[in-house]
């Protein structure tokens, strides 16, 4: 059995692609194309199906109408399908900004007629609604007219601004189109008015301006946008929010963002809270602050990080848990906090250069990203538990199934954004012109005049052909990241074996030419995990890995008459690879040795992000040892 992590020791949405003092340089979307394989599935799937689906949410839930709405000045008919403290979402302008970027992410990729079309009607609704003065939400603009800016804790202006900006940087730095980045000005500029430097001491309750504001300022080249995101940074944490319903820490601010030292509260919050305080220390070049970043990342990954990557046992304010507080079954674990956390990871990569933040991105996007989605891209969860009991599949069936769309619909379009950005992630560059490889799909990357070719399998393979299509005439480095989980990596060319280890990646440095070719071999082969005996909730269990992925035992594989809470791992079994041609897709399922209630059985077990497909059922990660 291979050691720990039970809190996955080994983290797009909007790019950071002109962050000026990282260790290394994203590449822009234009310069990564996804060729083929695991991922350009994922990526049809969000074009043909989950963003089509998605507007036709916006449409039915009345997130657009709202807009309508305020355009006319209409004081009744909000449309909302949730309620909190006793009146109508305030936040749901977020859910058509996340959409939006989204379709312009894809939009990038490639053009296609229905989307922008449904892109055109949704930001022409935006431009109608924004007031000449630039204040943009519908919620106040409807329902309380004179209360802008006064209900910072909870009305969420500046974070559905924040979406906004972030929808408006794939329009304009990959379509070249600007109307988005027009509004999302206009209503900075009033955000600035009432709560600028020396104006107020105003913060927003929910984080996400932060990052916005630095995006902003890298698409404008306007110092003023870095100034407002570095002054919410430096407010936070003074207990200006108050204690609210769940403490100061629920939204970050017991402690200034310098020196907390553990990821608290609010999954989300922290997460985009920290996002926007690495924009703000890479382009300040604070680096105490981005230390403070890093310390707290580390500590979450290593005591409040589910083996899946996600975050949050807490289900009363969506938070973190205590230092290894990561029940199963409990699991809060939202794929938004999921998706912050590959945000943030990117953002530490990017400023840092640990490679401990790639093999995170690469944990989160299969196991707690990607679970989310339905195989057909139309339904999703908003929590991500690592077991189902069997028994409430009677008691509340809707509840282990996905679901078409939500009152708080922070969820769907927030992976339409980051399924349609992903690939901007996989490779980095430096300022010598080496090129970084820290994500392996199929795919072509241009690092400036060096450009590169990957042919892979994976993640169901650990074998990765990398291809040089055109090279400089002077010596380049390819990294190659080794993912933590891999327990050998080697790399050979035409001659052999190649390249030097240099802690989590090989590196090879030459002069390249056109028509070189490296392969590099990890290894897949299935593994046992255990737990970190700290977990209280798990103790006695083991859970299945191959390469990237975790793995999960549902009823549906199970032999009639068996109970999937009976179901015991043969202490010492070793799991071995079964092709799964009854699943959707090319899928590698497991296969182990087992008993259920004193009888052998082979367990069978199917990659977590695909459970949940085959009907109503029982489901876990962490499967009890016989012995235990
Ligand atoms: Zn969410």
């Amino acid at each position: 059995m291979s050691g720990p992590p039970a809190t996955a020791t080994t983290v797009a949405a909007v790019l950071p692609t002109a962050g000026t003092r990282g260790v290394l340089s994203p590449i822009g979307g234009r310069d990564v194309r996804v060729t083929g394989g695991f991922w350009a599935e994922r990526a049809r799937i969000n074009r043909e199906a989950t963003i089509p689906a998605g507007f036709a949410q916006l449409q039915a839930a009345g997130t657009l109408e709202n807009f309508r709405l305020a355009a006319r000045s209409a004081r009744d008919g909000y449309r909302a399908l949730g309620i909190m403290f006793d009146k109508p979402f305030p936040f749901l302008d977020s859910d058509v900004y996340k959409w939006l970027e989204g379709a312009g992410w894809e939009l990038a990729r490639a053009d296609d007629p229905a989307i922008r079309a449904m892109a055109d009607e949704a930001i022409g609704l935006v431009e109608a609604a924004q007031r000449p003065d630039g204040y943009l939400n519908t919620f106040v603009q409807v329902l309380t007219p004179g209360n802008e800016y006064r209900d910072l804790q909870w009305g969420h202006e500046l974070y559905c601004i924040g979406h906004l900006v972030q929808a408006a940087i794939p329009w304009h730095r990959a379509l070249g189109d600007d109307r988005l980045l027009l509004v999302a000005e206009r209503a900075c500029a009033s955000i600035e008015r009432e709560l600028g430097p020396g104006v107020s001491e105003g913060i927003d309750g929910h984080p996400e301006i932060e990052m916005a504001l630095v995006e902003l300022y890298r698409a404008t080249g306007e110092r003023r946008w870095l100034e407002l995101a570095t002054t919410f940074i430096d407010r936070r944490g003074r207990g200006w929010l108050g204690k609210g319903r769940f403490g100061r820490g629920y939204w970050q601010d017991h402690l200034p963002v310098r020196e907390a030292s553990a990821a608290v509260g609010h999954a989300v919050r922290q997460l985009y809270l920290d996002g926007g305080a690495v924009d703000v220390a890479v382009e300040t070049g604070d680096d105490a602050l981005l230390d403070a970043v890093h310390r707290r990342w580390r500590d979450m990954v290593e005591t409040k990080t589910y083996l899946t990557g996600a975050l949050g046992s807490r289900h009363k304010d969506e938070a973190f848990g205590d230092p290894f507080e990561l029940p199963p079954d409990r699991a809060y674990a939202e794929t938004c906090a999921a998706i912050a956390s590959v945000m943030l990871a990117w953002r530490l990569l990017l400023a840092t250069g640990d490679p401990a933040c790639a093999d995170l991105i690469e944990r989160t996007t299969y196991n707690a990203v990607l679970p989310s989605l339905s195989t057909d891209g139309t339904s999703f969860f908003y929590v991500n538990p690592l077991q189902r009991r069997t028994h409430r599949t009677w008691l509340e069936p809707g509840e282990g199934q996905r679901a078409p769309w939500y009152a708080c619909a922070c969820c769907p379009p927030n992976l339409m954004r980051s399924i349609g950005s992903w690939h901007q992630m996989l490779a980095t560059t430096t300022t010598g012109g080496g090129v970084q490889v820290w994500q392996y799909p199929s795919a072509e990357i241009a690092a400036g005049d060096l450009r590169l070719a990957i042919d892979t399998d994976y993640p169901w393979s650990g074998t990765v052909r990398v291809e040089v299509l055109d090279a400089p005439a002077d010596e380049r480095t390819i990294l190659l990241r080794v993912p933590a989980w891999s327990a050998s990596a080697s790399l050979r060319d035409a001659g052999g074996e190649t390249g030097r280890r240099d802690g989590a990646s090989i590196v090879e440095t030459r002069r390249w030419q056109a028509g070189d070719r490296l392969e590099l071999s990890l290894d897949v082969s299935p593994r046992v995990t255990l737990p970190d005996p700290r977990v209280d909730a798990v103790r006695g269990c083991v859970a299945l890995e191959r390469g990237p992925l975790v793995y999960a035992i549902e009823t549906a594989d199970l032999p009639g008459g068996v109970d999937l809470e009976d179901v015991r791992i043969v202490d010492g079994a070793a799991p071995r690879d079964e092709q799964r041609p009854d699943l959707p897709g090319r899928t590698t399922g497991l296969a182990i040795d087992g008993t259920a209630a004193g009888q052998q059985v082979e367990v069978q077990a199917i990659p977590y992000f695909a459970w949940a497909n085959r009907g109503p059922g029982g489901m876990r990660v962490w499967i009890p040892r016989a012995d235990s």
